[in-house]
């Protein structure tokens, strides 16, 4: 079937009012951001509904790419035809014939906005139920559970047929729950935090921090291709890189072994916290998950979360490994997490961190450096980047396969 129009179904929209509005307007704002490489198709966002008008733009690409908007529940691609119940019919036909399968059973739904149309819903129902029988030998009719169904609206512009219900993304569209920063690793778990937090309208801009000679040029192009993926689920993003090598070499000429690793994370979610406040973002992601490493137990937690009061946000806090790599399979990210380039903060990790950090002795062991001297140079080194979905930053051909053999 070739589609011409796609009919979408909000989410979460339990809201009222003005929320409802700046719902509405957002999701509209994101589906054209996102449908920007079809420039002959339009986009009408209404009160109970948005409508994709095709105009003769690839229907499966667009299909592709409505997938990944949040604020979506559900959409139905469908045909738009004259209201004449001779065409009406015959397309139902075509729909059906291309679903049909031995033993199959089906159903059709019709709404009528347009109360002037000469049939009503029972007898559009019928008429079309008739003839799909009369036409496909063997279907049988079962209106609560069919294998296909076909929905048929009366609308005041045409006739609406679709045949296909396609899940949407569901929560909230990108920009209604405020901006935040998210601190962005190489690894697996902050891409699906992140996923989560754009998943609650959250518009994310990425920090990540990088130590070069250690952590070389393919390291920072992983989390910027991992950006690029979830640029999918939000539209550009603001990639910030942040230079940590010379705040890891002083902690670690300084610091004890044992606080290697919270002094350093205190310093980094300072950093963070520090640019979150310039850029007016009004929190802090990250991809921390309760006992999965030692910096990550309450205690650590505390003793890190200690250097702010910015809200530190931790989607995943309380998900296994296991739920945590699904998501990563299946938002994409997974493949780009596990290529083996080294972490920033692996090469300083020492054998042996403290999983229970004392506090006081975090505050103490931290005045051997000079924070603030440190915490300035870093953020007067940063460099931004404006990521577009889909934007290739790691060349899968030749580099990443070349260091994986
Ligand atoms: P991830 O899979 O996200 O790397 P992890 O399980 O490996 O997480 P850690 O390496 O301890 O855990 O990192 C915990 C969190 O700290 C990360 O999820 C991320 O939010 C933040 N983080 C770690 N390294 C960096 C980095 N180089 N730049 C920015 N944030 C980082
Ligand atoms: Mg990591």
């Amino acid at each position: 079937m070739h589609y011409t129009e796609i009919m979408v179904r909000y989410g979460e929209l339990s809201t009222k009012g003005k929320n409802k509005k700046d719902f509405i307007k957002q999701l509209g704002k994101n589906v054209r951001a996102v449908l920007h490489p079809f420039p002959k198709l339009e986009v009408k966002p209404q009160r109970d509904r948005l409508h994709v008008a095709l105009n003769g733009e690839d229907d499966q690409q667009v299909i592709e790419s409505l997938k990944g908007v949040f604020g979506i529940e559900n959409f139905y691609p469908s045909v738009r035809l004259e209201k004449d119940m001779a065409i009406i019919k015959q397309t139902a036909l075509e729909m059906v014939k291309e679903q049909y399968h031995d033993g199959a059973t089906f159903k059709i739904n019709t709404r009528r906005q347009d109360k002037h149309f000469e049939y009503d819903t029972n007898q559009i129902n019928n008429q079309l139920g008739d003839y799909i029988l009369e036409n496909v030998p063997g279907i049988t009719v079962d209106v609560k559970h069919p294998d296909i169904s076909i929905r048929v609206e009366i609308r005041m512009n045409g006739a609406f047929l679709s045949s296909e219900k396609i899940h949407g993304a569901g929560g909230l569209p990108v920009g209604t729950g405020g901006r935040a920063t998210m601190m962005l690793s190489g690894g697996i778990d902050s891409p699906v935090a992140t996923y989560l937090a754009m998943k609650r309208g959250v518009k994310i801009d990425m920090i990540h921090f990088y130590s070069p000679p250690y952590t070389g040029e393919q390291a920072l192009n992983k989390a910027k291709q991992l950006t690029s993926v979830l640029g999918k689920y939000s539209g550009n993003i603001q990639f910030i890189q942040v230079p940590f090598t010379e705040i890891q070499e002083t902690i670690k000429e300084k610091v004890p072994e044992g606080y290697l690793m919270t002094i350093q994370r205190r310093m980094m979610l300072r950093i963070a916290a520090q640019i979150t406040q310039n850029r007016h973002c009004t929190g802090v992601f990250t991809g921390e998950a309760l006992g999965q490493v030692a910096s990550q137990t309450l205690e650590s937690m505390m003793a890190i979360n200690d250097v702010t009061t910015m809200p530190v946000l931790r989607p995943l806090v309380s998900m296994d490994k296991t739920e945590i790599i699904k998501i990563s399979k299946q938002i994409k990210t997974y493949d780009l997490s596990i290529l083996p380039f080294e972490d920033c903060c692996t090469i300083f990790t020492p054998p042996a961190p403290k999983t229970r950090p004392d506090l006081a002795k975090s505050r103490k062991f931290e005045q051997y450096i000079d924070v603030e001297g440190l915490m300035k140079k870093a953020i007067d080194n940063i460099e931004i980047t404006d990521i577009k979905p889909g934007e290739e930053f790691l060349n899968q051909n030749q580099d990443v396969f070349a260091e994986l053999l």
